[in-house]
């Protein structure tokens, strides 16, 4: 199974075509939404994961370049750096997705990266710099 985060930007004559519906139902992926900004008449964009085995994947890439939709790879990832943080929750009320949580047993702050979806809100939030942008190699 391949699993890919990408930035999808949509040419304003395609933002009200059901172009994610298509790659479910035409090639087969899984598809989540993780973000979207999407304005009539207007460039349209949106963050998506995309699951599927590695053929299917490259397939629907292909499939959206066909029909004139930007693919950029999903450059940056957050992270938390443990060592920097003091559990002071400052970050979790921004945390659109629950990555940032609260350990009820230790009562201590934890991050789980797979919720993350690089939205960015917390890395202003924590005062100590434990929220940073790491650039995918
Ligand atoms: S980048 Fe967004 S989703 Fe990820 S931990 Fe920060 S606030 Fe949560
Ligand atoms: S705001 Fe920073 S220091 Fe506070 S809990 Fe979140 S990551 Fe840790």
């Amino acid at each position: 199974m391949a699993k890919r985060k990408v930035v999808l930007n949509f040419p304003p004559h395609l933002i009200d075509q059901p172009i994610t519906y298509r790659l479910v139902a035409e090639q087969g992926l899984k598809v989540n939404i993780l973000r979207a900004r999407i304005t009539p008449k207007e460039w349209g964009n949106m963050v998506v994961e995309m699951n599927g085995d590695k053929a299917r994947v490259e397939a629907g890439l292909r499939f959206l370049a066909d029909l004139g939709v930007e693919v950029e790879p999903l450059a940056e990832e957050v992270r938390w750096q443990e060592e920097r943080c003091i559990h002071c929750t400052a970050c979790l009320a921004p945390c659109p997705t629950q990555a940032l949580y609260v350990d009820r047993a230790s009562m201590t702050v934890g991050f789980d990266g797979e919720k993350c979806i690089a939205c960015e809100l917390c890395l202003n939030v924590c005062p100590y710099g434990a929220m940073e942008i790491a650039v995918e190699k």
